[in-house]
């Protein structure tokens, strides 16, 4: 099944839908939104294990809590009424929009405008890459609500998929989690009301970092579980493979490349639920310990796929086994949520900081 949506690159609506029915999109939204109110580690084990069988549902599945998370954080109790029980239910996706083809990594160079005018505000411009795009019915948006003010004029706006002047543009062919959807969404004179906005003008850049920040274990979960469902496929391969007259787990080489990937999943496993704890714990500056979770996790993701697809060797290169689509899906945790050389970066001004260290 998961390779079939891969190969045909097709949104999994069925298995969307049993998600719902199985009460998982409860576990991020509050009870009193019909919700199951669980945290950060709880959204964290989902995605792990949702993961370690595809990448793919686990990202939809993840996007969706990305996309509610300001409206959590931020958003008044009308807008938490209205939105957030269809959310739980599975009934309808969500998505959060921010990167614009000119402003990836540098995400304060968007050009996206959300003009105030008497009836609210007036969207204009064009976001790329969005997770669950064209698929998701609620969208929050980073717009420029005062372009002189730069990243201090961004505000974040709910918009509807049914929004007159909101449409979908080029679907993205991925190398990995290729039954997610991956769209640009194109604003032209898009007009949402003012309840629509979330938190205050002006909030946008500061609501997005600090939903990165909560939601960076997320990745981090992500990439555990890729490299968990590698390291089974690994081990389950070495003990049936026989060459010179003996299963391949039988030689040293191999198990201790086993070893070696366990070794690493666990001690990423580790990294992220502590972070994920810490998110929960309502501390303040969670930014470098969710930031180092996120980085290590998916290079260990990378590492470990790239290890399970040596172990099986040829048939690790071939479409018929499920290895190679582990691999593919892996590298993506390492660029979305902040790239590892950004994140690095981050985590490195930290260390500056607090040693007195002036740039
Ligand atoms: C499959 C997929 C899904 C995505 N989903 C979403 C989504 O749902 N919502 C959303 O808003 N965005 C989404 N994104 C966007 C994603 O977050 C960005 O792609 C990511 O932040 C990197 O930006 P970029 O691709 O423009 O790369 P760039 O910023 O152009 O980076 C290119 C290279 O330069 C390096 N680099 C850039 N700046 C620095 C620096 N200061 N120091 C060191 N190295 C640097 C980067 O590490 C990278 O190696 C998605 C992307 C993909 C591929």
């Amino acid at each position: 099944m998961r390779a079939e949506l891969d190969e045909k690159e097709e949104f999994p609506w069925a298995i969307m839908k049993d998600l719902g029915d199985s009460d998982l999109f409860r576990v991020f939204i509050p009870e009193e939104y019909e919700g199951l109110g669980g945290g950060c580690l709880d959204l964290c084990l989902v995605v792990e294990g949702l993961s370690r069988v595809c990448a793919a549902i686990a990202v939809s599945y993840a996007a969706v809590a990305l996309g509610v998370a300001p409206l959590l954080r931020y958003g008044t109790e009308e807008q938490k009424q209205k939105y957030l029980p269809d959310v739980a239910s599975g009934k309808r996706l969500a998505a959060f929009a921010l990167t614009e083809a000119t402003a990836g990594s540098d995400a304060a160079a968007i050009k996206t405008t959300a003009e105030r005018v008497k009836e609210g505000y007036v969207i204009n411009g064009t976001k790329q890459f969005i997770t669950n795009g064209g698929e998701a019915e609620i969208y929050t948006v980073i717009a420029l609500t005062d372009k002189e003010k730069g990243a201090r004029g961004a505000s974040a706006l709910l918009v509807e998929k049914d929004t007159p002047g909101f449409s979908f543009g080029k679907t993205e062919k991925k190398m990995g989690i290729r039954a997610s959807s991956t769209r640009e969404l194109i604003f032209r004179n898009c007009l949402v009301p003012e309840e629509n906005l979330i938190g205050k003008e002006g909030m946008g850049f500061i609501i997005t970092m600090k939903l990165f920040d909560q939601s960076r274990p997320g990745i981090g979960a992500q990439a555990v579980g890729i490299a968990q469902g590698a390291l089974e496929a690994a081990v389950d391969y070495a003990r049936q493979r026989v060459q010179f007259g003996h299963p391949i787990i039988s030689l040293q080489a191999v198990q201790h490349m086993l070893a070696d990937m366990a070794i690493q999943v666990e001690a990423a496993r580790a990294l992220v639920y502590a972070a994920a704890r810490t998110v929960d714990s309502g501390a303040k500056n969670i930014g470098e310990e969710s930031a180092m979770a996120k980085v290590f996790a998916s290079d260990v993701a990378m590492k470990v796929t790239t290890d399970a697809v040596q172990i099986f060797g040829g048939y690790g290169y071939m479409r018929d086994y499920p290895i190679e689509k582990m691999m593919r899906d892996a590298k993506i945790t390492q660029i979305y949520e902040g790239t590892n050389q950004v994140l690095r970066n981050a985590i490195a001004l930290g260390l500056r900081k607090r040693r007195g260290i002036q740039e």
